[in-house]
């Protein structure tokens, strides 16, 4: 994700405005996309970024641009990148409503309760319509939406412009995140709008191949165990030995997530209470 560029202002449809958080970096690539949503005076801004100063201008640009002002902000979840830039958006132009699913361990990055939405919620604006897909893995309090009058998905960090999406050790589940990337693919997207790098034309094709990443990464981690590697820091090693040395660090956590996931299929067995330091063979 390192080097990538995009443009600060930009639009992606009829309806669909892109402002850049200013915020790259390793895990978040060219910054964290914020989307104005709608074709009226009053639209949707779906997530902030991260808060730092540089964001505020840009903003102003892409509302000055699009002709518009903000009807209430949308989070996808509260991870930093996303929830951090909430506080100056309302300094700026609040009070506005802010909606997400609720996360008490993110939450308090708020300044305001968020106004509690969940699975199936359905948010207006002139020219769009957004449905709530709850879509946990990534992180437990993730929402996707679908634009319905362009059957597009926001998909927050579900799903990437560029990279994978990191299943953090902490708080991700990797069962729970191939749930919901099927759930995804059974709305039939036509485009997806991610949350990190450039518009996605084919969304099913980018939810199959992200499906079929997992499902050979989890191949290449029985075939390592099998070979008798037991810790993580080997077999990454192994099998990320043609990833930059920065990205082993993210990839413990993602080799964790799937042996946690083979354990609760009773398909590998773990010896040591933390499972990114424990001995791990099959079962
Ligand atoms: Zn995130």
């Amino acid at each position: 994700m390192i080097g990538m560029q995009l443009p600060d202002v930009d639009v992606w449809s009829e309806r669909v405005v892109v402002a850049l958080g200013q915020n790259p970096g390793l895990f978040t690539g060219p910054g964290t996309n914020t989307y104005l949503i709608g074709t009226g005076a009053e639209r949707i801004l779906l997530d902030t970024a991260q808060g730092v100063p540089e964001y505020l201008p840009v903003l102003e640009r892409a509302l000055l641009e699009a002709d518009c002002r903000i009807q209430e902000i949308v989070l996808t979840h509260g991870h930093v990148d996303h929830i951090g830039g909430v506080a100056s958006v309302l300094e700026r132009y609040g009070p506005l409503r802010v909606s997400k699913l609720p996360a008490p361990e993110f939450d308090a990055a708020c300044p305001v309760e968020p106004t509690a939405i969940a699975d199936g919620a359905r948010l207006h604006t002139e020219g769009a319509t957004l449905r709530a897909i709850h879509t946990p893995g990534h992180a437990r309090d993730h929402l996707c939406f679908v634009l319905e009058e362009e059957r597009a998905i926001f998909s927050g960090d579900n799903v990437l412009g560029v990279g994978t999406t990191v299943i953090p050790a902490d708080g991700g589940d990797l069962a729970a995140y191939l749930h919901s990337l099927e759930r995804l693919l059974a709305e039939s997207p036509a485009a997806i709008y991610p949350a990190h790098g450039p518009r996605i034309a084919d969304g099913q094709a980018k939810l199959r191949e992200y499906i079929e990443h997992r499902i050979q990464r989890e191949r290449e981690i029985l075939a390592a165990l099998e070979r008798g590697q037991t810790r993580i820091a080997d077999i990454v090693e192994t099998i990320y030995a043609d990833y930059p040395v920065a990205l082993h660090i993210p990839a413990h956590d993602s080799v964790c997530s799937h042996l946690l996931k083979l354990e609760r299929e009773a398909r590998v067995r773990r010896d040591g209470d933390d499972p990114l330091v424990a001995r791990w063979t099959l079962a």
